[in-house]
Order: C-alpha cells, then sequence, then structure tokens
C-alpha cells in the first residue's frame, strides 16, 4: 500500500494511467482489444437474438453465471433482443447469437467484446456460437459445454492464456498451463476446462483470477 501511494505522488493527480495486470498464470486479458477492466458495480446482461437460443443456452451457462457472480462480477441472465454481429448492442448486454461457421473454421465460434471502450472498462460484446454444433457436427459433450461458457468470457474480457511452455518460440493449441489432475483453464485455445459431467462448463480457478484481475483493473483506476 505504502508502495502503492509513493507512486502516486510522483507521478501526481488522478489521470495518470494505474497500474495494471494484464495476464497471470492461466489467465490473459484482451488488452488487443482494449479490454482491462469490468465494471464492480454495473450488472451485464446475457441476452438472446430468439427465444429458441435462449431456452437452448440458458441452462447450459448457468453454472458458470453463478461462478461468474461469485467472483464479484455482476452477471445475469435475460430475455430476448435483436442481435446484429456486425454491431455492439446496448451497454453492458452479452449478446448470444448462432452463425453458421462464423470464423470460417469447422466447428470455431466467437466471441468478442466491444472494441476500445473507454477506461478498457468492457461494456459487453456479442458471441456467435457454431450453429452447425446442433446439426451432427462431432463434437464431445465436455467440449461443447466448455466452448459454450469459453466464449462469453471473452466477451467479458478473458484472452487465451496459451503459453509457450515448450519454449519453442509458438503458442500451440492446447498449450496452457493445467492443474495436477490435467485441466486447462477454460479460456485455454481451442478449448480447454474440466472433462467430467459434473464440473464441464465451469470456469477453473484459473479463469476465476482472470475475472478478479478485471475488477481489480477497475479500482485502480478508480473505477467504481
Ligand atoms: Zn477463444
Amino acid at each position: 500500500m505504502a508502495a502503492l501511494a509513493a507512486t502516486f505522488s510522483l507521478v501526481g493527480g488522478p489521470t495518470h494511467a494505474a497500474a495494471l495486470t494484464t495476464a497471470g498464470v492461466g489467465w490473459k486479458l484482451t488488452t488487443q482489444l482494449g479490454v482491462t477492466s469490468a465494471s464492480p458495480s454495473k450488472t451485464y446482461t446475457i441476452t438472446f437474438a430468439t427465444e429458441t437460443l435462449r431456452k437452448r443456452y440458458t441452462p447450459l451457462l448457468g453454472p458458470a453465471v453463478a461462478q461468474v457472480n461469485a467472483a464479484g462480477l455482476h452477471l445475469k441472465l435475460g430475455g430476448v433482443e435483436p442481435v446484429n454481429p456486425a454491431k455492439c448492442g446496448p451497454a453492458y448486454h452479452v449478446q448470444i447469437t448462432e452463425l453458421y461457421r462464423p470464423l470460417g473454421r469447422a466447428g470455431f465460434s466467437q466471441g468478442m467484446p466491444c472494441p476500445n471502450p473507454p477506461k478498457g472498462l468492457g461494456i459487453g460484446g456479442i458471441v456467435a456460437y457454431d450453429s452447425e454444433y446442433w446439426t451432427g457436427y462431432p463434437i464431445a459433450t465436455y467440449k461443447l459445454r466448455n466452448t459454450v461458457v469459453h466464449e462469453p468470457l471473452h466477451v467479458l474480457g478473458l484472452d487465451h492464456p496459451n503459453a509457450d511452455l515448450n519454449r519453442d518460440g509458438k503458442l500451440a493449441d492446447y498449450e496452457c498451463v493445467a492443474t495436477s489432475y490435467g485441466n486447462t483453464p477454460i479460456m485455454c485455445s481451442p478449448n480447454g476446462g474440466y472433462k467430467t459431467t459434473a464440473t464441464m462448463g465451469k470456469l477453473t480457478g484459473y479463469d476465476t483470477n482472470g475475472l478478479r484481475a478485471l475488477l481489480a483493473n477497475a479500482r485502480a483506476q478508480g473505477i467504481r
């Protein structure tokens, strides 16, 4: 605390850039889209493009939403509203829709925050799940459940925490820190998270640490 106060007095005034932490073990924030924090007070609301999607995804997101709230963010499951995948919706909405191969790759979904929000404070964004998951695309149940949660976490400001663990100069697919049980962060690319029926679709401790960092960065900037 004393060191922090000294730093403030050296640079002076409330307008200087607060020291932000944007990566840690098993988590990384979406700095390339300018999101470094999440609101400690506002409620983020997940909305759906259609009633069919609301019914489909609400039960799959429920356990993760509870964990996000336990980590300190306010996130709730909401109703139906129009979603334009090319345009950010109302502030603090996490809008969910489906598209056929939104990234042009079979089996890949997309989630991204509205880019470059003021002060780096995430204001929501858009998820486009690959619609082919529901039309026979071969995907393990745990991978589907983890993907469904992975994408909205991108919207909240979490990036892939893949790290060059084998020091070959590349960030490889699935190259992520893991627990002693072999569980990688749910934000690992192209997917990660728990694999059992009871735990799939839940955040790991790595992921919740990332959420806490988003809140800590907000507070470091005086965002309440
Ligand atoms: Zn991802």
